[in-house]
């Protein structure tokens, strides 16, 4: 039966990798993918990602688990069985062929008739905004523009489901931005639903409707960007996704009132002169300005809190420039005081 928006389009139910013997790249993944939905894989190098995807596409096989699309269980399928399409970090565009005819690749080999496929690649050619382009070659093309052929290349047989492999992955920072919302707009203006495998948190966190943050073979939390940034369950995904004030022993103890580990993203941390009294519903502690990081739209202060005897905790800010509430000469020595509302403290011990 066809699944419709809203829908489960891919279901991983206990999906495990043993490649040899001993080497578990993923170690049980359970994951459903909505249909329409943009969702994104995030870890560091070596968690699983990309063999995650393959399985998906089937040119993986798993050790265990099933796999379903579309309500329909594939994991016996072959890869050129289901409707599923991926682009790879490394999409090789054939230099001397056109645009059009690179796009128009995969179904001329499937002897799809001319007339069509002209009018499948130039639909697909519109859709990533490069409907003038189908005459060049790629070597005539910036590197984004080539990225976005191949998104047409795979966009053009109109698949279910397609998976992206790093796809930003070679682009420079700036284009990689634009690429990032234009990806977004375009997922959503043909609704497939997009599977982007990612080790950048800032992406994963621009480009999704949900994520599932990997490490070491499996995953630590799947849910919102939002979610997962604001209420990150572990320690591991406060530190990768994001950065995160963590505090256990006795820095909890003295910073949050009680045992436990907790963290404290930086930017609900207030920067304020020395000796400032807390609010209602906050805490305070003093502290000794260590470093103060100017990032244009943000300055980013770390100091030096004393707590319990302890040699000192070093606690993280962010504070934005526009809103010019730092104290003034703030630099190396300065005595300032951090204050964070109790409800910026998440326990990741429970
Ligand atoms: P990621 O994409 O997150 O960087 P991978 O899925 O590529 O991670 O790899 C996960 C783990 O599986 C790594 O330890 C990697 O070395 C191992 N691995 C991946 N593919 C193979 C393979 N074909 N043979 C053996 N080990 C592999
Ligand atoms: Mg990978």
């Amino acid at each position: 039966m066809p699944s419709g928006p809203g829908e489960p389009q891919i279901e991983l139910t206990g999906v495990r990798k043993v490649f040899g013997d001993s080497i578990v790249a993923v170690a049980g993944a359970d994951l459903t993918v909505d249909d329409g939905e943009l969702f994104a894989i995030l870890g560091p190098s070596g968690s699983g990602k990309t063999t995650v995807l393959r399985m998906i596409a089937g040119f993986e096989q798993p050790t265990a688990g099933t796999i379903k699309l579309g309500g329909v269980d594939v994991t016996a399928l072959p890869a050129r069985r289901r409707d599923v399409n991926t682009v790879f970090q490394e999409y090789a565009l054939f230099p001397h062929m056109t645009v059009a005819q690179n796009v128009e690749y995969g179904m001329r080999v499937r002897g799809v008739p001319k007339g069509e496929r002209r009018s499948r690649a130039a639909e697909a050619l519109e859709m990533v905004r490069l409907a003038d382009y189908g005459p060049r070659k790629p070597a005539q093309l910036s590197g984004g523009q080539r990225q976005r052929v191949a998104l047409a290349r795979a966009l053009v047989g109109r698949p279910k489901v397609l998976l992206l492999d790093e796809p930003l992955g070679a682009l420079d920072l700036k284009l990689r931005e634009q690429m990032q919302v234009e990806l977004k707009a375009i997922q959503r203006e043909v609704g497939i639903t997009f599977v982007i495998v990612t080790h950048d948190q800032d992406e994963a966190l621009t480009l999704c409707d949900r994520l599932a943050v990997f490490n070491d073979g499996r995953i630590e939390q799947i849910g919102k960007a939002r979610d997962v940034y604001e209420n990150p369950v572990n320690r591991f995904v406060a530190d990768f996704v994001g950065t995160s004030n963590v505090l256990d022993g006795d820095a909890a103890e003295a910073l949050v009132g009680r045992r436990g580990l907790f963290a404290v993203r930086p930017e609900r941390i207030a920067v304020l002169p020395t000796g400032a009294p807390p609010a209602p519903g906050s805490r305070t502690v003093d502290a000794t300005v260590a470093e103060v990081i100017y990032a244009g739209p943000t300055t980013r202060v770390a100091a030096v809190a004393q707590v319990g005897g302890q040699p000192g905790v070093t606690l993280t800010a962010t504070v934005l420039n526009a809103a010019a509430s730092l104290p003034e000469d703030l630099g190396h020595g300065t005595q300032i005081t951090l204050a964070w509302a109790d409800g910026a403290v998440h326990d990741l011990s429970t």
